[in-house]
């Protein structure tokens, strides 16, 4: 299949959203930019199209996509019932980076939802992403444009590396702002749920909501406990090197980090190292790399997984980071980040 890539840095072009809606509309694939990470979208209504999309990423059946709209009436149709709690969230939230899980209506095929009764629903803050949703029929699934256990895509480029080839059309955005997948919140239990941390955190959730709980399997680190969100039960994330986790106070870290890096090229391994803007010039080996400021964590969250791809273009067998709890997005990142390290961390 030849991949069309357009771009759409700059704004939306008219021609390509003409061309891409009609694409979705015949049941293809497009990635597209959100304000998250880039998304792989196809009809969300149309089981085979959304086939597709699992074929293309080789993602397994049983992980429910999320289902983009770009107008408020369109949840309506998807959902068998809209809870109070919905409103008062898109009310604060939408469009922007929170995904709410309500029991679907007739309309949703199982395919969309992995099996499931529930459907996950955002309205994403991208002018071209909505003007998308709305050219290719206003309900279109889309999770993260990469193959399936690789870094999602934060660049057009990442999206060109895992699926050229397989998919019909890429739109270019340029860099997306956030860089990590969207809070999902499930609303279908007693209490709103945190399924999975991002940019919008518990507390600014519980501010609309008053008492919002954080699923179980999110706070242990215990691969025994199921995850509500099928996705996260899953390996992800994960760059082609092992990746190591140092955590504790900033000047042990840095130390152990450089005894650990230089044990490894000993042993004739080639080292690389996730520092933060502050923390470069405190490595003396290794291929270094800043992933951002820690007086910003908003950059420590975009780069996150563009790092992790850089590192899969070097011959680095060894990756150590540093460890990043910042204050309002520290659990996400640090969510993504121990997933990506399969678990492997290192208290000093
Ligand atoms: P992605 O779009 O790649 O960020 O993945 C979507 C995430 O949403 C996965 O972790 C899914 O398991 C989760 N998800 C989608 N629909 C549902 C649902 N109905 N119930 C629970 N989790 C869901
Ligand atoms: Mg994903």
């Amino acid at each position: 299949m030849n991949t069309v890539m357009v771009q759409m840095r700059d704004g939306i072009d008219e021609d390509g959203i003409r061309r891409a809606g009609e694409i979705l509309r015949r049941g293809g694939l497009v990635a597209f930019p959100t304000e998250t990470v880039y998304g792989l979208g196809a009809d969300a209504l149309d089981a085979e199209a959304a086939a597709k999309i699992y074929r293309a990423k080789g993602r397994p059946s049983d992980n429910p996509l999320i289902v983009h709209i770009a107008d408020w009436e369109a949840i309506q149709h998807i959902v068998s019932e809209v809870p109070r709690e919905a409103r008062l969230l898109a009310d604060a939230f939408w469009p922007g980076p929170l995904t709410m899980i309500l029991n679907k209506s007739e309309a949703v095929p199982l395919t969309t939802t992995g099996g499931l009764t529930t459907v996950a629903v955002r309205m994403p803050d991208h002018e071209v992403a909505r003007a998308l949703i709305r050219a290719g029929g206003g309900y279109i699934a889309a999770p993260s444009a990469n193959t399936s256990g690789r870094p999602s895509p934060t660049q057009a480029r990442h999206v060109a590396e895992d699926m050229d080839g397989v998919i019909d059309m890429i739109i270019d955005g340029g860099d997306v702002t956030i860089g990590l997948e969207s809070t999902i919140v499930d609303l279908t239990g007693e209490t709103p749920t945190i399924l999975r941390p991002g940019y919008i955190s518990r507390e600014m959730l519980a501010k609309v909501l008053g008492t919002v709980e954080t699923d179980r399997a999110l706070l242990a680190d215990d691969d025994r406990i199921r995850p509500k969100a099928p996705g996260m039960k899953y390996r992800h994330y994960a760059p082609r090197a092992e990746l190591i986790i140092v955590e504790g106070p900033e000047q042990r870290v840095r130390e152990r980090i450089n005894e650990l890096t230089a044990r490894r090229q000993a042993e004739g391994r080639s080292v690389g190292i996730i520092g933060t803007d502050e923390s470069l010039g405190f490595y003396g080996a290794g291929m270094v790399k800043s992933i951002g400021s820690r007086r910003d964590e908003r950059t420590i969250a975009q780069h996150l997984y563009s790092i992790l791809r850089e590192f899969d273009d070097s011959d680095v067998s060894v990756i150590y980071s540093e460890s990043f709890e910042t204050p309002q997005m520290g659990q996400a990142i640090m969510n993504r980040l121990i997933k990506a390290a399969g678990h492997q961390i290192i208290h000093v």
